[in-house]
């Protein structure tokens, strides 16, 4: 086994015994991206440089601990002091932010070696990367297909063995939909428990950071890295950060897990749908006491979701008027000509299409018929989800509605309405290797009560340990 293929767990131990040098792990990263890369594009930016100086502070340091000295990747729209942060689109492309992401400073204050920002769709716009301003990211488990999206470059990297994790965003399914595509790991935890300062806006009110790992240990220790309150961050809570790695036991004997029969219909696809009642049984095998459920208002997820998040994102997307940020018209005749153009060329299509509908639905004659009717069914969703929690410690179901499809093949987002609840009730949320279809990874959604990451945790631990889906890896000739 080379260096790259190991997990972040086992890079930190030898990293602490002195076993390696921080330096040979990022020259076997550094390698395997010269290799892969040219494939998969999962990379705005390398700052290959920068990692090398870092890990050979890091190496000069008496002691070891943590995340020190392991090479990651970092979704594009968080940003990163003094190294470009494009969000892939034309609007950033040449915007180097004066500061860091609360996430990016604690993972460099552990000593965190960042390889490079992450492709993905632009401003997290999308469903498969395609919405780059840039290229497509390739899945490491079929070139022809995508790595799903928005985070579509930061998982793809972690199946690819190109980082040992990224951090990523999830809106609407943007980490757990791309990690069901790459067979990789993705929380995206509670609204408020990851700070989302520095965190480029798409729709604030469900915007959260979350870390992408090769298994449910590394989730664990990133999560430990990532979580706590921010004075910076107005939404972001208080509640005090356990040591997820107190939850990576097997032992789940009576826990309660319902599976929502909404989550199990016609969009999904048979094959993925068999795959995770197999997951379900295994479930069962190992002690757990699994129902079915009801989450009757989850069918307009959908549209609540397109709904809000266009309205935030009209408001969140105002500020790029080519004055304060990013591209600018240099030639306008006027003031008025000078924003037109910048927002004209700046923005991509389907960033355009959200802004409009966004402004259209917070106008005056539209505001009560669509924004504050999404905002009482936004009510009911998560009423249903707190309802089940009376019952059930969790709640599984597949994390989208198929394997990775082909580039070019799909222009609407069919998994959005397995994923998109779980944000708008703001609760917790993972995608884990749940099987395996024609030689695709499929994943499964594990969903919980606010706060309950370590629940997911020890509900994934167990599948995990009971399966080798997590350790089959992309076969990437190189
Ligand atoms: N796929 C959804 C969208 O296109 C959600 C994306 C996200 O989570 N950032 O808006």
């Amino acid at each position: 086994m080379k260096l790259y293929q190991l997990s972040v767990k086992k890079i930190a131990e030898m990293l602490a015994r002195r076993e390696v040098k921080a330096q040979e792990v990022l020259e076997s990263v550094a390698e395997r991206i010269s290799q892969v890369e040219h494939k998969i594009q999962a990379f705005t930016t390398l700052t290959l440089e920068e990692a090398q100086k870092t890990a050979m502070d890091i190496d000069r340091r008496g002691e070891i601990t943590g995340l020190a000295g392991i090479p990651c990747g970092i979704k594009d729209n968080l940003c990163t002091r003094g190294v470009k942060t494009t969000c892939a689109s034309k609007m950033l492309e040449n915007f180097i932010p004066p500061y860091d992401a609360t996430v990016v400073n604690k993972l460099k204050s552990d000593g965190a070696v960042m390889v490079g920002k992450m492709n993905m769709d632009e401003f997290a716009m999308g469903f498969s990367t395609e919405t780059s301003c840039f290229y497509p990211t390739h899945n490491p488990w079929d070139l022809a297909r995508v790595p799903g999206g928005s985070s579509g470059g930061s998982a793809a990297a972690v199946a690819a063995g190109e980082v040992f994790y990224a951090l990523a965003s999830d809106t609407g399914g943007s980490i757990r939909q791309p990690a069901a595509f790459c067979g990789v790991v993705g929380l995206k935890p509670t609204y408020g428990r990851v700070s989302r300062y520095g965190l480029v806006a798409f729709a604030s009110s469900m915007d959260q950071v979350g870390p992408l790992t090769r298994d449910v240990t590394d989730c664990a220790l990133v999560m430990n890295a990532i979580c706590g309150y921010d004075h910076r961050d107005s939404s972001s809570r208080e509640a005090e950060v356990p040591d997820y790695r107190d939850f990576l036991q097997t032992d789940i004997k009576g826990m309660k897990i319902g599976f929502p029969r909404e989550y199990f219909l016609d969009e999904v696809e048979p094959s993925v749908r068999e795959a995770v009642k197999k997951a379900l049984l295994k479930y069962e095998e190992l002690g757990a006491v699994v129902e079915e459920t009801s989450l009757p208002h989850s069918k307009y997820a959908l549209p609540v979701f397109q709904i809000i998040a266009s309205a935030e994102t009209s408001s969140s997307m105002a500020r790029y008027d080519g004055v304060r940020y990013g591209y600018r018209d240099e030639n306008a005749q006027d003031i008025a000509e000078m924003m037109s153009n910048s927002r004209g060329r700046g923005l991509g299509p389907e960033v355009k299409r959200r802004i409009l509908l966004g402004t259209h639905f917070l106008s005056k004659d539209s505001y009560d018929a669509y924004y504050l009717k999404a905002m009482k069914v936004r009510r009911l969703i998560k009423e249903d989800f707190d309802r089940a929690f009376e019952k059930f410690d969790l709640l599984v179901s597949p994390a989208a509605v198929s394997t990775a499809f082909k580039l070019g093949e799909k222009t609407e987002d069919l998994s959005g309405v397995l994923n998109i609840p779980a944000n708008l009730a703001g609760i917790p949320a993972m995608s884990i290797p749940g099987g395996v279809v024609d030689g695709l990874p499929v994943g499964l959604q594990l969903m919980g009560p606010p706060l309950a990451e370590g629940t997911l945790l020890k509900a994934a631990y167990a599948f995990e340990q009971g399966s080798d889906y997590h350790l089959r890896t992309p076969i990437l000739e190189v």
